[in-house]
């Protein structure tokens, strides 16, 4: 038999109408043929409500007790569609991470998947099953403890067992019904995708677009699954949706063909560190140590304290997500009491968002940066960093003219038409 998978987010199974709701969906698919291997989020909500129960009782929290708690959202959900699966008369079952068992690294709170054995499932369609409910973003470590991949890991989970099984495809039941030339709560302009290819959207979810998680798409563009994104709310059929695929596929052509932001970002600005070799794997060797995420990395112009003085300094600015600048400032003041290195001042600015725009005809086509630039300029729209890629751009600006910058880039590419 083929198999299908199909993942539903947290709004998808918010409560019991809409896991029906979603049963419906899989019974269409039985009824087509497929065995359906199914992974569910928690209800949306209930992930954040679990996480903040860890962290009033426990300000460090033991990361495998985080996980133990945080991973349970997503077995009820599961056990509840399976019920609903049976009483609509489709055999099915459930399956939580260690029963599959999915395999992942030790590493709490972002596990990596290392194997996901298909003997226990294929074992149970042989039986008669025609649907497996798989609890989404967990597994089990090799020490036999519960781990969870990462917000959003969900999106993983699906990935990772569309490549695992084989699948036909893998479509992503979400709350939108595709993906969007950006964000679709900025801007009603914003126009749906027929289809995208990989890298533009592994660039536009790394680059803050939560409609599929970065690591999905990844092992999808590995694998060479076949991902399509779609509404649960609405009928569908095989062409619906947005589908991820190569390049290759893909006819129409533009060049910048979506817009992306994160809105908690924070910038740091190291004043006055002495420029000499090594400084910059001084100052981020304890970063990296301290387990901060830097993103963008500026290093001013070299200046001399005076004329007379050979000793050089620099200002070296960095950006990292908004929480963890506690961390960063405490990594950067103890390695300066450890004589690592030294600095006038730190400057951390918290109220920062990155806007970016990704298009695989970036590659061939120049002034793409220049009409970013020129359009940021007419709103008024102060930049503060710019990094760039091959096919993105991204800047650092105020995070109050964000949603601005966003709705201005999205118009003077033209994203809204076709
Ligand atoms: P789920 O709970 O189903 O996993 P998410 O909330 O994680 O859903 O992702 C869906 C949301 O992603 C949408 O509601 C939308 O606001 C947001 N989003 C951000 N960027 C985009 C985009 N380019 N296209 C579509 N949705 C986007
Ligand atoms: N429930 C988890 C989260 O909210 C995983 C997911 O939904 O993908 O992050
Ligand atoms: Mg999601």
């Amino acid at each position: 038999m083929p198999v299908l998978v199909m993942k539903f987010g947290g709004t998808s199974v918010a409560d019991l109408a809409r896991i029906e709701n979603a049963a419906k969906k899989i019974q269409s698919e039985v009824a087509r043929g497929y065995d359906v291997i199914v992974i569910v989020s928690a209800m949306s909500g209930k992930t954040n409500e679990l996480i903040g129960w860890v962290e009033t009782t426990s300000k460090l929290y033991d990361a495998r007790e985080y996980d133990a708690v945080v991973a349970s959202g997503e077995n009820v959900t599961a056990g509840l569609l399976a019920l609903r699966l049976q009483v609509m008369g489709i055999p099915a079952r459930s399956w939580q991470g260690w029963q599959v068992p999915i395999n992942t690294t030790s590493a709490h709170g972002s596990a990596r998947f290392v194997a996901i054995p298909r003997a226990n499932i294929v074992q149970k369609f042989g039986e008669g099953f025609k649907v497996a409910v798989v609890a989404g973003f967990q597994g089990v470590s090799p020490e036999g403890r519960i781990t969870t991949l990462g917000r959003g890991g969900s999106d993983t989970t699906a990935v990772a067992f569309a490549a695992a099984f084989d699948a036909e495809r893998c479509d992503i039941y979400t709350d939108v019904d595709g993906v969007y030339t950006t964000d679709p709560r900025i801007t009603d302009k914003a126009r749906k995708l027929d289809r995208i290819a990989y890298e533009e959207m592994l660039e536009l979810a790394s680059l803050g677009a939560k409609v599929l998680q970065t690591r999905s798409v990844e092992l999808a563009m590995r694998y060479k699954v076949r991902l399509r994104v779609l509404s649960s709310f609405e009928d569908t059929d095989e062409n619906s949706g947005t589908l991820v695929c190569d390049e290759d596929e893909i006819m129409e052509s533009k060049v910048v063909s979506g817009v992306a932001y994160s809105r908690d970002e924070a910038k740091m600005t190291l004043v006055k560190v002495e420029d000499r070799p090594g400084i910059a794997a001084a100052i981020f060797g304890p970063l990296a140590d301290a387990g901060v995420n830097v993103d963008m990395i500026v290093q001013n112009i070299s200046e001399l304290d005076s004329p007379t003085d050979k000793r050089a300094h620099t200002d070296m600015t960095f950006s990292c997500p908004v929480n963890q600048t506690a961390r960063a400032q405490k990594a950067m003041e103890d390695a300066r009491a450890a004589g690592l290195f030294t600095y006038a001042s730190l400057v951390v600015d918290t109220d920062v968002a990155k806007v970016s725009v990704v298009g695989i005809g970036m590659r061939s086509h120049a002034g793409v940066a220049a009409k970013m630039f020129a359009s940021l300029a007419a709103e008024n729209v102060n930049i503060k960093v710019i990094a760039t890629s091959e096919i993105k751009i991204s800047v650092l600006i105020d995070r109050k003219y964000m949603e601005l910058a966003v709705q201005a880039l999205h118009d003077a590419f033209d994203l809204e038409k076709a």
